[in-house]
This record gives C-alpha cells, sequence and structure tokens, in this order.
C-alpha cells in the first residue's frame, strides 16, 4: 500500500523536496507518495493532527515551523535533543522527532565537496533554526575551531553555550582566517551582503551558502575575495536522504539526484 509523506512549512510551494523523494523512491523501489503542505502559521500542530489521522506516515518540516514540531515530538534523536529543532516527523507508536540537517550538511561538504572538516576552523553565520541543526554534527565532525556569528549576538552566544568547543561573535569582531565559512542567515536574498572583516574571506577558503539556487550577495562576495563557492542544493539532497532512511529503513543513492538538480 502506498505510504504518505509530505513536506510542510509556510510557505512551501517552492519546495524541491516532492521532486528530490519521488527520486529515491523510484531508484530504492519503495511504494511512497509525498506532498507539499501549506500551514498557516498558527495551525502548524492541527494541520499534522491532520494529515496523522488521514494515514500520514512522515513529515519533512521546513521554516518556520521546526520548533513546533520540536514541541510535538513524544520521542527525540540526540542530535534533535541537541539542536532543539525538528525537521524530520515519523509517525511511529510515538511521534518521532529528528534533525538531519547537520548530517546533510557534513555529508555535503565531506563526501561530494571533498572537504575534511577535522582540525579545521570553521565560521557559522546565523543563529536561526539552520544554525541550530548544525553545529552538532560540525563539532562531532571534528570541526578544531568553530565561531557562530550573529547579526543578534545574544541568539549567537546563547547557541554556542550549549555546545562546550563553540564560541561566539558579532560580524564586525570575526577574526579569520577560516577553511570554511558558511552562511546559514536568511540575509543577502535581497542583495545585501552581510559585513564581514576582510580577514574571514581567502583564497582557499570555501564559503558556503544554505540558502540555494541563488547567487546570493555572500557568494559573489566570496568570489570577488577569491574564495571556493558552493550553495546549499547538496545539502538539500543529503538532509533528504537522511530522512527518506529514518522512514524508510533504506539509504538512496544521492549524486544522480543531485546531478539531475543541477541540471546535469
Ligand atoms: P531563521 O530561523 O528565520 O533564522 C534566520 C537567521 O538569519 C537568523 O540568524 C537571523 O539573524 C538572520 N538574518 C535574517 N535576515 C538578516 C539580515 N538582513 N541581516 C543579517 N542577518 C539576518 O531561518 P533558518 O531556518 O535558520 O534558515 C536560514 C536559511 O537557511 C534559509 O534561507 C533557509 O532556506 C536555509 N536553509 C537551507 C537548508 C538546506 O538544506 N540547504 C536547510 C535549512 C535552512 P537574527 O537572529 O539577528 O534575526
Amino acid at each position: 500500500m502506498t505510504e504518505r509523506y509530505a513536506v510542510i512549512g509556510h510557505p512551501v510551494g517552492h519546495s524541491k523536496s516532492p521532486w528530490i523523494h519521488a527520486r529515491f523512491a523510484q531508484a530504492t523501489g519503495q511504494d511512497i507518495a509525498y506532498d507539499r503542505i501549506d500551514a498557516p502559521l498558527d495551525g502548524f500542530e492541527r494541520t499534522v493532527d491532520a494529515f496523522r489521522a488521514a494515514g500520514g506516515r512522515g513529515l519533512n518540516v521546513t521554516l518556520p515551523f521546526k520548533q513546533a514540531a520540536f514541541r510535538y515530538s513524544q520521542e527525540l534523536s540526540e542530535r534533535a535533543r541537541r539542536a532543539q529543532a525538528v525537521n524530520t516527523l515519523a509517525f511511529r507508536e510515538r511521534i518521532y522527532g529528528d534533525n538531519t540537517d547537520g548530517v546533510g550538511l557534513v555529508r555535503d561538504l565531506e563526501i561530494n565537496l571533498s572537504r575534511r572538516l577535522a582540525a579545521t576552523a570553521v565560521l557559522l553565520m546565523g543563529a536561526g533554526g539552520a544554525a541550530q541543526g548544525v553545529v552538532g554534527a560540525l563539532l562531532e565532525a571534528g570541526v578544531a575551531r568553530l565561531v557562530i556569528a550573529n547579526r543578534t549576538v545574544q541568539r549567537a552566544e546563547a547557541l554556542a553555550a550549549r555546545f562546550p568547543r563553540a564560541a561566539a561573535s558579532g560580524y564586525g569582531e570575526v577574526r579569520g582566517p577560516f577553511d570554511i565559512v558558511i552562511n546559514a542567515t536568511a540575509a543577502g536574498l535581497d542583495g545585501e551582503a552581510l559585513a564581514l572583516p576582510g580577514s574571514v574571506l581567502a583564497s582557499g577558503t570555501l564559503a558556503y551558502d544554505m540558502v540555494y539556487g541563488r547567487d546570493t550577495a555572500f557568494l559573489q562576495a566570496a568570489r570577488a575575495a577569491g574564495a571556493r563557492t558552493c550553495d546549499g542544493l547538496g545539502m538539500l539532497v543529503e538532509q533528504a536522504a537522511e530522512s527518506f532512511f529514518v522512514w524508510r529503513g533504506v539509504r538512496p543513492a544521492t549524486r544522480d539526484v543531485l546531478d539531475g538538480l543541477r541540471g546535469g
């Protein structure tokens, strides 16, 4: 019998997740249907309740509901507990909440982009849901220096305080160099770059923007400084593959799907 999954967010019309999961299902022979659910801002719980009541088996959760999904979960994976945010819900005997953003980012960096994280210096920009989801996985991968910078410095400080080896900073005070600079903010979508000191981006740095399909102001500034750049499409595909594994117990290959999204 076909089992139902979906991505829930607001807005969600742009989401590539249905396409990605349809490819995974086809390649692994899993009988699933995967839709988009646009939930009202004040209606996350009742929308998920209705999806479950109609037989839904799992959800990917995107902006702005990752904290709501964390609260909705009855059982949490260790990585969701660490992140205090949930991007994957599985409806088992209990409601299981997981977070696959961190492992998705680490796999994209280490496998798809061949950048080993062990003993590197990483600047993570942002302290919202996306940043929360990846700090634990970056530290677990062996990052030696992790600085979290955010416009609202107190949010960076609160996030860094939850992890023994992370430090917090404002943008103007960050001191490089860094091997990898990750933009986990929504800034730059409007064409305005974050004001980073010159020491942060250099040739040899990998500048990674979690936003995908857009040449953001951050990526443009990084290229001008001679840094290598990459968007977050690989992270999107890798976090989806991990969610698929959480739901189905089967790990889909990602390379062809990523190539397909990049038009290759
Ligand atoms: P969020 O929880 O709303 O957090 C937004 C972050 O952006 C905060 O750190 C906020 O700083 C910062 N910000 C927003 N506008 C800014 C501006 N004009 N100048 C400076 N900082 C600004 O959002 P999120 O869930 O973390 O998502 C962030 C981005 O990552 C989104 O574009 C999302 O699509 C992307 N993402 C991609 C993937 C992927 O798989 N590739 C996965 C997750 C998220 P303050 O704290 O100061 O407000």
